[in-house]
């Protein structure tokens, strides 16, 4: 079924149905990147190291509908949870809109290409490592050496 234009300024995310739901996801993959959290403060920062089954050539997770099977703590979304969620990135139109603010322009509901998500800098994609290919114990060089190889391009 096609999704109705601008059902996301019509509708809660209670009311939304499952194909309008999964439309709000860019694709950006922030998500799916690792987290490091400051025992002192609980403050949580984002690492350059995203989650194996993220294929940064597409943009997509590989294993979406088993997700929760492959990875536990990865989450499933629901309207709920992201009312309890502070660390979903700002970007995140599950938390854009569950905080009452607009899509951005690039959002592929408005831009209406996937690509655009890229061309904003939001995406992850191709800027990040696997964590296949890193040892959890290098995580933070390998954060930073990706973080300084993205502000050299
Ligand atoms: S941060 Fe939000 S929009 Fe980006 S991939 Fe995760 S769920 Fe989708
Ligand atoms: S399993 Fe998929 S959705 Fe979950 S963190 Fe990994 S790539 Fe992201």
């Amino acid at each position: 079924m096609a999704l109705t234009s601008g059902f996301w300024l019509d509708k809660s995310l209670e009311e939304m149905n499952r194909e309008e739901w999964e439309a709000l996801c860019d694709g950006c993959g922030l998500c799916c990147l690792h987290k490091l959290e400051d025992i002192d403060t609980g403050e949580l920062v984002y690492t350059g190291i995203v989650c194996r089954h993220y294929d940064q050539t597409n943009a997509r997770c590989t294993c979406y509908d088993t997700r929760h099977e492959k990875v536990p703590d990865c989450l499933v979304l629901t309207p709920e949870l992201v009312a309890t969620l502070d660390w979903l990135p700002e970007t995140c139109a599950y938390r854009l809109l569950h905080e009452g603010r607009p899509l951005p322009s690039w959002h592929p509901l408005r831009s209406g290409r996937r690509e655009s998500v890229a061309e904003a800098g939001v995406a992850i994609a191709g800027r990040v490592v696997n964590e296949d290919d890193v040892h959890p114990h290098d995580w933070a060089q390998a954060w930073l050496e990706a973080r300084e190889a993205a502000e050299e391009e």
